[in-house]
């Protein structure tokens, strides 16, 4: 039997290959690569489908994030040395963005049931330096908004979205990357709105801030050659952007698809052994990645491989106890610490066959 990649990329993007190449060559034959006429278009149609203002182009999703963050700087809203709270339980790029701006990154818990960052736990951290909150929607489901909003608004602290895993989901009417001050966006290839390489967005509705952060990922510029501050090269290129726009078009049908194969796995996986990520409201979860607990973890994976089945880690290693952040290896921050030792992602992606959710389904309840 065929084995069942974890994700099969190959097969995700033949399905747009015409359309994809078409996108390319248009590019290639128009002479124009970097800051055109698809990064302007693409732009429009992602703050429309997000319900945002502004939207701009940038580089990756880690830029995205670090340059919101600048660009609340050079309004004077934060300064070197200030704290921005981030969860433990993320990919790492959301900690190093904050560090990389000179900030102070704050890490704080998740919630066992919905694996994103824990309201209470962010109360408990606000002080005087603190000036922001990045809620990762970890997984692709929403982080608690409401409630951090709340927070946000008490202290006076920006709220931003890493939006990275999230493409699309809704929340109470709204849509990732117009939940907050601001959201980040990557479209790192396996992520739910791939490019063919590195690429990503900021979305707000701030006019300041979309115009800084605008300037700063061309190098401090929106006047060719004057450049008003310190910036980045951070910037969506041209074929990327056409090749986002065909994608664009298909990502709520690709959603869709998720939410319908999480179900069946919802549904179908019944095991002891197994805790299955908790219910959620229609749409706020477009399943990035479905991630099952076990206290069998490394027994099961080796089990599934061994049945031809590919799953992943999603995070082995909280990031507060990383080698990058060995400053920080004495605190604790335990539900995340336990979780990294009980998550296993399993295959989910639109391309996987009824047959092969079928067979994985299977494997699991065989699973003694
Ligand atoms: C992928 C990801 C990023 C970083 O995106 P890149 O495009 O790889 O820089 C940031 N945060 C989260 C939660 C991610 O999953």
């Amino acid at each position: 039997m065929e084995p069942i990649l974890f994700l099969n990329l190959e097969r995700e993007n033949k399905r747009f290959a015409s359309e994809f190449k078409e996108a390319a060559s248009r590019v290639i034959d128009s002479g124009w690569y970097i800051l055109g006429k698809e990064k302007e278009k693409f732009e429009k149609e992602f703050a429309a489908y997000c319900g945002a203002i502004h939207c701009i182009g940038v580089g990756n999703g880690l830029d995205a994030i670090r340059l919101i963050l600048t660009g609340y700087m050079e309004l004077g809203l934060m300064q070197e040395g200030d704290e921005v709270i981030v969860p433990a339980n993320s990919f790492i790029a959301t900690a190093l963005a904050v560090s990389q701006c000179g900030l102070k990154p704050i890490f704080v818990d998740c919630d066992v049931n919905t694996f994103n960052i824990d309201p209470s736990s962010v109360a408990k951290k606000v002080n005087s330096r603190t000036k922001a909150i990045v809620a990762v929607h970890l997984y692709g489901r929403i982080a608690a908004m409401d409630e951090l909003k709340v927070i946000a608004r008490q202290y006076d602290l920006k709220l931003i979205e890493d939006a990275a895993q999230a493409h699309g989901a809704v929340y109470q009417g709204g849509r990732a990357g117009n939940l907050a001050d601001a959201a980040a966006f990557s479209f790192y290839p396996v992520k739910n709105l791939g490019a063919l390489g590195d690429a990503g967005a900021v979305t707000t509705n701030d006019d300041h801030l979309a115009e800084i952060v605008r300037a700063l990922s061309n190098y401090g510029s929106d006047d060719k050659y004057i450049h008003k501050y310190k910036g980045l090269n951070s910037r969506l290129d041209e074929i990327q952007a056409a090749i986002l726009s065909v994608r664009l078009r298909f990502l709520d049908q690709d959603n869709k698809r998720r939410i319908e194969i999480a179900h069946y796995y919802s549904e179908h996986i019944k095991n002891p052994q197994i805790v299955l990520p908790q219910a959620d409201n229609e749409g706020s979860h477009v399943f990035h990645l479905y991630v099952i607990r076990s206290s069998q973890r490394e027994k099961l994976q080796q089990y599934l491989l061994a049945n031809g089945i590919h799953t992943q880690i999603h995070y082995p290693l909280s990031i507060h106890k990383q080698e990058a952040y060995s400053n920080l290896k004495n605190i604790s921050i335990p539900v995340a610490e336990w979780l990294q030792k009980e998550v296993l992602s399993l295959p989910l992606y639109p391309s996987l066959t009824n047959e092969e959710i079928h067979r994985i389904v299977t494997a699991l309840d065989q699973f003694a």
